[in-house]
């Protein structure tokens, strides 16, 4: 299937890896609307939102929170808007969560992802 995520989830594109276990990735967003503009993804190809099983809801609500800790400390912010788009406004449609943070307190990136990536990237 040619389908972008599915081949930054199988290693054929690279992607600025922030967390990975055997059910989903999260990586940066190469465009970001914000500093730390990351995209959390499950490995299985889901087109959208209304596909998700919930188990793979659950596991992504629990991932999307230690990820967001971890934004927020690292980036010293005290806000983070998740979002995730449907229909004409999926442009990728392998579903993704968008997780932005003080994206309603600052309006537009401030550093580059490769800055943003060395502060949050994992430590190990
Ligand atoms: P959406 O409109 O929700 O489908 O958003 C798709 C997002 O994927 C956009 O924010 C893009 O910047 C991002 N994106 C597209 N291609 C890549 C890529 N190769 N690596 C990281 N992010 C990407
Ligand atoms: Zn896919």
């Amino acid at each position: 299937m040619d389908c972008i995520f599915c081949k930054i989830v199988n290693g054929e594109i690279p992607s600025k890896k922030i967390y990975e276990d055997e059910k989903v990735i999260a990586f940066m967003d190469i465009n970001p609307s914000i500093d730390g503009h990351v995209l959390l993804v499950p490995k299985k190809h889901y087109t959208d939102y209304k596909e998700l099983d919930d188990e793979i809801i659950l596991h992504m609500n629990i991932i999307k929170k230690e990820i967001a800790d971890r934004l927020m400390e690292k980036l010293k912010v005290k806000a983070i808007t998740f979002s995730m788009n449907y229909g004409d406004s999926q442009i990728v449609k392998h579903v993704h969560l968008h997780l932005l943070p003080n994206l309603i307190i600052k309006s537009k990136p401030e550093m580059t992802v490769d800055e943003v990536y060395n502060i949050i990237k994992p430590e190990n």
